[in-house]
């Protein structure tokens, strides 16, 4: 790959990929897995190392020496942040006001405590990234609890005398139109970002979304594709497809327990049609959508009802939050409908059985970044080759239009038509899509995404603003 070698790359997420706990008087740490982790393993000849915030509130100096300790053979670098100032951060800015305006949910209230914590917190990621970085360093920033970083970082890198480039993802959609004014602080938040050289969307609307609302918004220059000139600087925007390791699912599959455990399933559900559903808990997911739909489904095809099943996982999240308590309750099954709900999380063997057991996949998201559930399922269905029941409003539904079958998640007469499309299609038709879908799955991996961004990004180091992007 054309990073160079040499150069230090630093990665930044909100939460380390790495969960610490208490062991003998002392502490010990794990690395968990998740897209970044899997992106960033993609890049062995890069040197990295991780900031963020550990997951558990340390107080004591000595515990704060013996936790960056143990980190330290993970490539982390703790952010040390008090319980309270974390929860306002993450529960009360990020999840509860930034979350839902990037995700087309009306009714926000603005707060001004939350947004100081959050402001807070992006600070001190700054004073301690600053401290740390060199000149020439890469500085890859993501996601939408950070959005102040790249200029705080910026300011504080200078005052230093050091030149990084800095990059950002945004893993979330960017809303059109007049959406992001709902929020009062949404010049500073855009502000903010435009201190990166180079900021990454998942699609080209969320992209050309951004670039609208800064020039809208802040008056900047825009005229130039994927640029955006601010304050005397050049702005680099592009479009990044972030995916899975596709190779991994495929391994899982082959290994003798979860051969087994298919077998189990496939006699448990031998004559039916299975169809999977794996979501967090989250209102952005159409969980609730997908139950009307489902029931629809049933109602308009009274003969599937013994003979179709959803399997449908939903993994609790942000339970400190109250909108997501409040959607666990909100979510009844209509009497008497096939259906598995499995609220946990599931083993990862335990999740490539179901994905390779399913005749369908049915993902209802009302809005969604990219949804990589779907680029899971398709990876374990090399063998089945099922469908992929798809939202239009999914981010992935801009690439797997094509080889899925798409439909409105507010519409559950198109919801359930689509599944009976899905149910029905013809097997030359089905294996069709499916090939469009598995090509696209191997070809836009994590790794590839990680490579190109930081291709681009490397190609920025001590570029002011002078050359195109
Ligand atoms: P989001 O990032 O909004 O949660 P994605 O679909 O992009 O949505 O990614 C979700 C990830 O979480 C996938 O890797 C998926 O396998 C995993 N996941 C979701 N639900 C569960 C569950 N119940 N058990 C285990 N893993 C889950």
């Amino acid at each position: 790959m054309s990073v160079d070698e040499q150069r230090r790359l630093i990665v930044v997420s909100n939460r380390l990929p790495v969960s610490v706990k208490r062991v003998d008087g002392g502490y010990q740490s794990s690395i968990s897995s998740g897209g970044l982790v899997t992106a960033l393993s993609g890049l062995k000849s890069t040197k990295f190392q991780w900031f963020g915030w550990p997951g558990i509130e340390v107080k004591d100096t000595a515990d704060r020496e013996q936790v960056s300790q143990s980190l330290e053979e993970h490539s982390a670098c703790p952010i040390f942040l008090n319980s309270d100032l974390a929860h306002e951060h993450y529960n009360g800015f990020s999840n509860r006001i930034l979350w839902p305006i990037l995700h087309y949910q009306s009714g926000v209230t603005f707060d001004d405590g939350p947004w100081q914590a959050y402001r807070r917190v992006n600070e001190l990621f700054a004073d301690q990234i600053a401290n740390a970085a060199d000149s020439g360093n890469l500085i890859w920033i993501h996601d939408y609890h950070l959005m102040l970083l790249p200029g705080l970082l910026r300011s504080r890198l200078e005052q230093q005398g050091k030149s990084c480039a800095i990059g950002f993802s945004l893993h979330t959609p960017f809303p059109a139109g007049d959406f992001w004014r709902a929020l009062p602080v949404r010049k500073q938040l855009i502000d903010g970002l435009l201190a990166s050289d180079l900021i990454g969307f998942h699609t080209d609307e969320y992209k050309q979304n951004f670039i609208d609302t800064c020039s809208n918004l802040l008056g900047a220059h825009t005229e130039i594709p994927n640029q955006i000139q601010y304050k005397n600087r050049l702005v680099c925007i592009g479009k990044f497809i972030v995916g899975i390791d596709p190779q991994k699912f495929t391994d899982t599959l082959k290994a003798p327990e979860v051969v087994e455990r298919i077998k189990t399933l496939e006699e448990r559900y031998k004559g039916m049609t299975v169809i999977v559903g794996v979501d967090r808990l989250d209102h952005i997911k159409g969980l609730t959508q997908k139950l009307k739909g489902f029931d629809s489904f049933l109602d308009d095809h009274p003969e599937l009802r013994n003979k179709v099943v959803l399997i449908q996982v939903a993994v609790p999240s942000r339970e400190d939050v109250k909108e997501y308590q409040e959607l666990e309750t909100e979510l009844t099954t209509p009497d008497g409908t096939p259906l598995l709900y499995m609220h946990r999380s599931v083993p990862f063997n335990e999740l490539a059985a179901l994905y390779a057991i399913a005749d369908a996949c049915l993902l209802t998201s009302t809005r969604d970044g990219m949804n990589l559930v779907s680029f899971e399922y398709v990876a374990c269905q090399e063998k089945r080759n099922g469908v992929l029941i798809l939202s239009e409003f999914a981010g992935a539904a801009s690439f797997m239009r094509e080889g899925s079958i798409c439909f409105h998640p507010a519409n559950k007469t198109e919801m359930s038509e689509a599944i009976f499309k899905a149910l029905n299609l013809d097997p030359a038709e089905r294996k069709r899509k499916f090939e469009q879908l598995r090509e696209f799955v191997h070809k836009y991996t994590s790794s590839q995404w990680g490579q190109t961004f930081l291709e681009k990004l490397n190609a920025r180091v001590g570029d002011k603003a002078t050359r195109n992007c």
